[in-house]
């Protein structure tokens, strides 16, 4: 049973003020019929089913300027706190809903070297980041990750890959190189591994026949070598969180795993995202009459780096939700993504137009850490 949802018809949900008929909080209707709302988002579980692109004349073509002529919402970087990384978008494994639609042939992302990859860590040094996510596709795919990692790690930032503990990190080589970085810089570095749901029949409904067995295998692994742990799952079934939260703590029990299923850090649950409806536009007002801060953004705290397919160099886009859209690529270098002054952006300021931008961010409370 594949984790799919529809949307509730449109609901005026913000009856306050101009507002009345111009915003409807995102909302799903689950398998059981059940009324969720939106409230969150991780790239380990973000979904969006069929993106919605900006459209010529239409909602988000004007980067500075709704459709009604109000003035578009911006967000500046305040500090770089996290700079993540693509290393690619192939994967061992293809999931029903996958936001980046990762899978064995997507390489519209290319690997990054570990070359490219040390340029912006040094640059990210200087900017005082403190942690480098490592996001794919599957990023132990990607034969340089290792050294990815030994770069990040020996320069004192803290590390979060995010991975499904497959075959990828199961290889020997990998699981060498790995044991030796978790021997010398535990502190700093997590695996984040993506375990759908607590039972292998709706784990592998999203992910694949014998991908259970597989991620079980990863995980004990990383338990017995003493690595720190997350698990990201989904909510996305109908069930309580309560329940959901039973359920992983049944199967740590069972496995002998050490995860608090009660940590919302170690046990990240989070919901299906379905970017395929209609969103209304951002504009600088939306930020007081919804009591929200620019700064509550991922764009206000991280930035992400890709490589597309064929290209010269790599990128720096505004976050992890918008990989493949040029329009919003920043530059080569974070300096440059600081100085970009044209078209999406104001000096570096992100001008929110994307629905991306409306549906997850500013009405969903997106975030990826
Ligand atoms: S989707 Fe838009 S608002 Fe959200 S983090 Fe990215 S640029 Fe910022």
């Amino acid at each position: 049973m594949p984790c799919t949802a529809r949307r509730l018809p449109p609901r005026k949900i913000y009856e306050r003020g101009d507002l009345r008929n111009e915003f409807e909080r995102p909302a799903v209707v689950d398998r059981t019929g059940q009324a969720r709302v939106i409230a969150g988002l991780n790239m380990n579980a973000l979904t969006a089913t069929k993106v919605l692109a900006p459209t010529d004349g239409g909602k988000f073509s004007d980067p500075d300027r709704t459709l009604s002529g109000q003035t578009r919402a911006q967000v500046a970087l305040n500090r770089l706190d996290t700079l993540w990384i693509n290393t690619g978008s192939l994967c061992n494994i293809t999931c029903v809903n996958c936001y980046i639609e990762s899978s064995p042939s997507n390489d519209r992302l290319a690997y990054l070297s570990a070359e490219e990859v040390r340029a912006f860590l040094l640059e990210a040094k200087s900017a005082g980041t403190r942690e480098i996510g490592f996001t794919g596709g599957e990023p132990f795919l990607n034969a340089q990750l290792g050294t990815m990692l030994e770069d990040a790690l020996g320069m004192g930032f803290q590390v979060l890959v995010l991975t499904n503990a497959m075959q990828p990190m199961l290889r020997p080589n990998v699981k060498k190189q790995l044991l030796a970085l978790n021997a010398r810089y535990r502190d700093l570095l997590s695996m984040r591994v993506s375990l759908d749901h607590y039972t292998e029949e709706l784990h592998e409904a999203e992910r694949g026949k014998r991908t259970w067995a597989k991620t079980l295998e990863g995980l004990d692994w990383l338990v017995a070598n003493n690595f720190r742990v997350a698990i990201a799952g989904r909510t996305c079934w109908g069930e309580t969180e309560a329940k959901a939260r039973a359920g992983y703590k049944a199967l740590y029990e069972s496995r002998g795993w050490p995860f608090d299923a009660d940590d919302a850090e170690i046990t990240v649950l989070f919901p299906e995202m379905d970017g395929s409806h209609d969103v209304p536009e951002i504009t600088v007002a939306c930020w007081s009459i919804l009591g929200k801060s620019p700064d509550s953004m991922m764009c206000a705290s991280s930035r992400m780096i890709v490589k597309r397919k064929g290209a010269e160099l790599p990128s720096v886009v505004p976050c992890t939700l918008l990989p493949y859209e040029p329009a919003f690529e920043m530059g080569s270098t974070l300096a440059d993504a600081a100085r970009a002054d044209s078209g999406m952006f104001d000096h570096g300021a992100i001008k929110l137009c994307h629905p991306h931008c409306a549906k997850f961010c500013v009405l969903g409370g997106g975030s990826c850490s």
